[in-house]
């Protein structure tokens, strides 16, 4: 059973058809998933809601876990109309593209985009399907058209999405299916709700001012898939509670081998931050039919476990797959080979300058110094709004970090963080020595440390004032 001796890299998997049922989620729980994520691109009932939330909170009451809900909006997706069965693209063809609903052929094709006639210009490129079929634009006719070429041809299907690389799109971040998908997700039990497409620091604070319209305490993860978010990243991550590398959506807007680099940078300066990221996208893509993945994808994976991301996060393995439990129990097996043979890990852990927290920020970083040092089994620390073990994780410590949250929100949504294992508890703690105790006590019985073990405390002095972290403590497990 995964969650008595957890990995440090979380597993979020997205639900699907078939894996909203109870048992079906229950299986991919014990195989190792710490996030589900509800895709909101495709599930757009609320009755199917209903049931996933009912699901895990009968779940998690069980087994006494803390799996947490990730909503996905799908954004402004742009996406093609129907098309005539058998539709064939010929690369070097001319063809048409409108905005104007009709059902497409191979001379005439609809898009889902007013401006478009407004937005692109000649020589720009519309990727269709993932980049499987190009078209460029040639010229702007006066009907409002646009006469583009077949750069790379293919079978046109019906819905397929399409991307407008460098093409700046004047479109809304929250189309009018996401702000309705939004009551839903503000409604039900979710701890996380995803932006996509998010160009710039204005989308997140549009996001930001609709949740608080509702009172809404989710924490945003903002989908990095557009080559402005790229630009303008800094604010992005200062903005956001965490972000997403949205492989699919970006493998197509900027050049693919680009991708890799992009990642690598996103995960240091995320972590630099103190903000969880996850790394989603194509992980086990071929196990979507086959039983075992490719040696690339177990490499991939092994790569982003070794850049030390906080999550993976499969799709289509999961949501529509023919084995969703066995690629949850191979990544799980990558991930925790890689993290017990990861010989470069926990060499460098940092300190960030956020004078706010200057004295809670030291502590943590010291605590991660002095526990290496120690070998320390584990850190120990009590946390309300969650932030602390965000710092602790974003040092990347050897041992595994016991955060403790009265917050049953904050007990959720740091089911994100690298190393971290959450625990809720609602006993009111008065003095340091008590809390220890308490803590040990809970981490004795469920096998995470054992008596002799060195174990490190982080707390905030007088405890029953609820002050911020201050004190270290090394204590050895009576
Ligand atoms: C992606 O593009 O990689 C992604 C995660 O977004 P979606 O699955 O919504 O397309």
């Amino acid at each position: 059973m995964k969650k008595l001796l957890f990995s440090k890299t979380k597993i979020i998997a997205t639900l699907g058809p078939s894996t909203i049922d109870i048992n079906m989620m229950e299986k991919l729980i014990l195989a190792g998933v710490d996030i589900f994520r509800v895709n909101f691109s495709h599930v757009c009932d609320e009755k199917d809601v209903k049931k996933i939330v009912s699901n895990l909170e009968k779940l998690n009451k069980k087994h006494d876990y803390n799996v947490a809900l990730l909503a996905d909006l799908q954004g402004p997706k742009l996406r093609i109309g129907n098309v005539l069965e058998g539709t064939i693209l010929v690369s070097g063809a001319k063809i048409i593209v409108t905005s104007k609903e009709i059902i497409s052929n191979s001379k005439i094709l609809y898009v889902s985009y007013k401006d478009l006639y407004k937005d692109l210009k000649p020589k720009q490129r519309i990727l269709i399907d993932d980049g499987n079929i190009v078209l460029e634009v040639l010229k702007k006719r006066t009907d409002k058209t646009l006469e583009c070429k077949v750069v790379y041809g293919g079978k046109l299907k019906s819905n397929k999405g399409f991307n407008l690389p460098n093409t700046t799109t004047s479109l809304d971040v929250l189309t009018k299916k996401d702000k309705k998908d939004l009551k839903i997700i503000v409604k039900y039990d979710f701890d996380f709700v995803a932006l996509s497409f998010v160009r710039s620091v204005n989308d997140v604070r549009y996001l930001k001012s609709m949740l608080k319209k509702y009172k809404s305490n989710l924490l945003i993860i903002s989908k990095i898939e557009k080559p402005e978010a790229l630009n303008n990243i800094d604010e992005i991550i200062d903005e956001s509670d965490a972000l997403m590398i949205a492989r699919g959506d970006l493998g197509v807007e900027i050049p693919l081998q680009q991708v890799p680099v992009f990642q690598k940078q996103l995960i240091k300066k995320t972590r630099a931050k103190q903000k969880p990221i996850i790394v989603a996208t194509q992980v086990m893509e071929s196990m979507i039919v086959n039983q075992t993945p490719t040696r690339a994808e177990i490499n991939d994976a092994a790569s982003a476990v070794f850049d030390m991301a906080d999550a993976i996060m499969l799709s289509g393995e999961t949501a529509v797959g023919k084995y969703p439990v066995r690629v949850v129990e191979t990544l799980q097996k990558i991930i925790t080979y890689v993290e017990n043979n990861n010989e470069t890990k926990h060499k460098t852990p940092f300190v960030v300058g956020n004078k706010n927290e200057i004295i809670s920020d030291l502590i943590g970083y010291h605590s991660t110094v002095l526990s290496n040092e120690a070998g320390a089994k584990g850190m120990i620390l009590f946390t309300g709004s969650g932030n602390s073990a965000r710092f602790v994780s974003s040092t990347r410590p050897q041992s595994n970090i016991f955060a403790f949250s009265i917050n049953k929100k904050t007990v959720k949504q740091l089911s994100i963080s690298w190393g971290v294992k959450v625990f809720s508890y609602e006993k009111n703690m008065k003095t340091l020595p008590e809390a220890i105790e308490f803590a040990s006590k809970i981490l004795k019985r469920k096998k995470f440390i054992k008596i002799k073990d060195l174990i490190i405390s982080l707390t905030g002095v007088p405890i029953e004032d609820c002050a911020k972290t201050n004190t270290i403590t090394l204590i050895k497990v009576k």
